[in-house]
């Protein structure tokens, strides 16, 4: 079931059942089995050299995880999808399948913070170089960082906090030139939004944690190949992928059963269940997370509290052609917005909300809120969150799918909590500029 024949709402519902499986049962049911038994002797040995792909152990595969992996790569429109047990562990293999010891990656320096601190700590550890790239939409910004030893380029189709959005057709160009495959970590948009693989990148990775799942419930992340990088390039950048035997399915082979298979950060098939059911309502949620978000952006930009709002979906962000030109239905509803009196006016902002959650996650049903200065950029140096764009008055929020009226209530009661907590000259600054 392809995405180029049938539409996005049907292929989230349809895509991947097997239809006749397991006594007929409607929905994929969770086969929570740490293995399967083999029929005879030789279907055992069959399973193990290949021969025959059926199951034989979870972390190897598993029904109801192949089931959600179908329907990812079937809404990606990719060839195969990997499912493991966090975004984390997704990025991951699918940079340990690719890199190794003495091997580089050109990354965006716009990046979700646990994926730069896993680049520069522990990819480090490996012998693993990485550069970054401030000027992401500079085509010779990203030519001057590869070396010969780059073997793949990364980043986000929208990022956090200030959201970029990644010009993915003439990134993937300058990795093209070099053969390299681009990376794109797609979490923020979700492929109802954007479909990275059909504008040029050749592995998409996922958060399904978030939008994807929509309950937060459970973690869960993804690798999905679009099948058309081939790995022909130099035999001797990856020695690891046999293509004799495997062809341009290699990587993929590779990744699943010596990356994964491997190193074991296998999904819970109960957790893949549960993303299962989010995905049937994927486009419902997110065309509704993204026109909240604008209703709120919108607003917040009018209030005299606010210095700026870091949404592409606003006519003001520096993304905001991009966006028109690569996103399809709208402009998520991850985003940031940054107050007037700094720290101490963003704490008191949080403190007096009642109906955004405060925590660390996004993409959830409910809408959520968090200070990148003191939670997931405060290890950085003032210098480096500077660099970012990251002011300590800015706020993180995933705006949910509440009724974007309250939520709008709930912000004014924090904005006033915010403006009281701001000294009267930054009020007034902030008044003359509104
Ligand atoms: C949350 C997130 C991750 C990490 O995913 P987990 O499921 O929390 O491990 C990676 N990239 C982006 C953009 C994210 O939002």
């Amino acid at each position: 079931m392809s995405i180029d024949d049938i539409g996005f709402a049907t292929a989230q519902i349809h895509a991947g059942q097997d239809r006749g499986a397991a006594h007929g049962s409607r929905v994929v049911p969770i086969h929570l089995a740490s293995g399967f038994a083999f029929d005879d002797f030789d279907q055992a040995r069959d399973r193990f050299s290949g021969a025959d792909d059926g199951y034989s152990y979870t972390r190897m595969g598993n029904p109801t995880t192949a089931a959600v992996e179908r329907k990812l790569a079937a809404l990606e429109g990719g060839r195969e999808a990997l499912l493991v047990g966090s975004g984390q562990a997704a990025l991951t293999v699918a940079l340990l399948g690719l890199l190794r010891a003495g091997d580089h990656l050109v990354s965006s320096r716009h990046i979700y913070e646990g994926s730069r601190g896993l680049f520069r700590e522990n990819l480090a550890g490996f012998g693993i170089q990485v550069s970054f790239v401030d000027d992401i939409d500079d085509p010779d910004a990203w030519r001057a960082a590869a070396r010969p030893e780059t073997r793949a380029f990364f980043g986000e189709s929208i990022a956090n906090p200030r959201n970029q959005v990644l010009d993915i057709p003439l990134v993937s160009a300058v990795a093209h030139e070099s053969d390299l495959p681009l990376i794109v970590d797609n979490t923020f948009a979700t492929p109802f939004l954007h479909r990275p693989l059909e504008w040029g990148a050749d592995l998409v990775v996922h958060s399904t944690s978030k939008f994807l799942s929509g309950h937060g419930a459970a973690l869960g992340g993804a690798v999905i190949e679009g099948g058309s990088f081939g790995w022909s390039g130099d035999a001797a950048r990856w020695p690891q992928l046999d293509r004799a035997t495997h062809g341009d399915r290699a990587f993929f082979v590779h990744l699943r059963n010596t990356v994964a298979g491997r190193l074991g950060p296998t999904i819970a098939p109960f957790n893949a269940f549960l993303l299962q059911q989010g995905i049937e309502t994927l486009s419902l949620r997110v065309a509704r997370h993204s026109a909240n978000a604008l209703e709120v952006a919108r607003w917040l930009q009018e209030q005299p509290e606010v210095t700026s709002v870091d949404y592409v979906g606003l006519e003001s962000s520096p993304w905001h052609a991009t966006a028109r030109r690569l996103l399809a239905r709208g402009d998520g509803s991850v985003f940031a917005f940054t107050v007037a009196g700094g720290q101490p006016a963003a704490a008191a902002l949080i403190e007096r909300l009642e109906l955004f959650s405060h925590m660390s996650h996004l993409g959830d049903v409910r809408s959520l809120i968090m200070h990148p200065t003191t939670t997931s950029h405060a290890r950085l140096s003032d210098q480096e969150r500077a660099q970012l764009g990251i002011d300590p008055g800015m706020l993180r929020v995933s705006i949910g799918i509440e009724d974007a009226a309250d939520l709008i209530r709930d912000l004014r009661a924090g904005l006033d909590a915010a403006a009281a907590a701001t000294p009267a000259e930054l009020q007034n600054a902030a008044i003359a500029r509104g």
